[in-house]
């Protein structure tokens, strides 16, 4: 066995390749553990493969330039807003963190127009009111009893008598609506027509207590300014136009498959949860880390080559040095080995040939059950 025995395992936490003596010592303590006993330095007691395990995760911030048109109510301030003249060239730097995504507007130079609206001042006068400032309200409270509809069936309310005569169910209508015989009209005269507590005015005497008598009020609109913001310029009297360029960089994931062994899912678990995994992350231009295996190195080469529009980069390495141990007189398992946070870890699992003779034991033993089930079922 070559191995590195002065240690590569250097001190501090930061745990590096597990060497093969340390390999074969967290192998013995495992088989001893169990009662084994081996010599795993004798010759050919031993067979070990490299297989380190990469995880790679890329995050490029692509980046989206678009022209629009845009426009505001008033004179919004724009001078905040960088100017440019060609918006693909124009110097936009990339996003700290490429994983956050970042929305930048600037403006067409030249391209702020302000436009006069027809209201002028940006007051249209109010609908509600007529640009009164005041809307009509009845001085006094109507009369309970009549309800304020016509109070007398010669006048209406009016004073001015009508030409016809009344027909004798009108009459006799307002009265009941009343609730009592029906009274001279205070305001045409007409006897018995009117309704016997307001005697025709429709109203009683009782002031509105909104107006208190005044007969109108200021209009809730446009609080009596007979006045209104024209929605079309915001009341601004003036609108802004102007050619709105938008720089987008956004983030796109990709979690980037390697080429490498399939390992068995006790190993892959053990390893995320025990392993102490080399960590790193490398900016657009940065080179891969020291220490990749050649075939992870081949293989992430043409992933983080630039993509058209990318601006930013950030790539994330997690990277865990693997052996597997094959050990000569315990042919049923394969042993992996990790370098955990203190030491290296050793997990077992069984070996192809185990699993193989497992399957088959279980066909065996399938194969034997249905004959059984044949020779119980046969009539004898
Ligand atoms: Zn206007
Ligand atoms: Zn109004
Ligand atoms: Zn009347
Ligand atoms: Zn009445
Ligand atoms: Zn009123």
């Amino acid at each position: 066995m070559a191995g590195n025995h002065t240690g590569e395992r250097s001190a501090g936490g930061t745990a590096g390749e597990p060497t093969e003596r340390d390999a074969l010592a967290a192998v013995g303590r495992l088989i001893e553990a169990r009662g084994g006993v081996v010599d795993l330095r004798a010759l050919g007691a031993v067979r070990i493969t490299r297989c380190p395990v990469l995880d790679c995760r890329v995050t490029r911030s692509l980046r989206e330039c678009r022209e629009e048109s845009a426009e505001e109510e008033g004179q919004p301030d724009l001078s905040g807003l960088p100017v440019y003249r060609n918006l693909a060239d124009h110097p936009v730097p990339p996003p700290h963190d490429p994983r956050v995504r970042r929305v930048r507007e600037l403006v067409l130079d030249g391209s702020v127009r302000r436009h006069g609206c027809f209201c002028g001042n940006g007051k249209v006068p109010c609908s509600m009111c007529a640009g009164r400032g005041r809307i009509s309200c009845e001085p006094w409270v109507r009369c309970a009893a009549c309800r304020g509809r016509e109070g007398c069936t010669e006048c209406g309310g009016s004073g001015r008598r009508r030409g016809a005569r009344p027909a004798p169910e009108r009459r006799a209508g307002a009265a009941a609506d009343a609730g009592g015989a029906p009274a001279d009209c205070a305001l045409c005269g007409a006897p018995e027509a009117a309704c016997p507590d307001c005697r025709g005015r429709g109203r009683s005497r009782t002031v509105c207590a909104d107006c208190r008598g005044r007969g109108s009020l200021p209009c809730p609109d446009c609080g009596g300014s007979g006045k209104n913001d024209h929605e079309a310029c915001g009341g601004q009297g003036v609108r802004t136009t102007w050619t709105r360029g938008v720089v987008e960089d956004a983030p796109h994931h990709e979690q980037v498959r390697l080429p490498g062994e399939r390992l068995p899912f006790r190993v892959r678990h053990r390893a995320r949860r025990a392993g102490a995994w080399r960590r790193a992350v490398l900016g657009g231009g940065d080179p891969l880390p020291g220490g990749l295996a050649p075939g992870h190195r081949a293989a992430l080469g043409p992933l983080l080559e630039r993509r058209p529009g990318e601006v930013a980069r950030r790539v994330e390495l997690a990277h865990l040095p693997l052996l597997r141990v094959e050990v000569a007189t315990d042919p049923d398992r394969v042993f992996y080995v990790f370098p955990g946070h203190e030491r290296p870890v050793a997990v077992p699992v069984a070996s192809r040939r185990r699993a193989r003779q497992v399957a088959a034991a279980a066909l065996a033993a399938a194969f034997l059950c249905s004959l059984l089930l044949m020779a119980a079922l046969l009539p004898r």
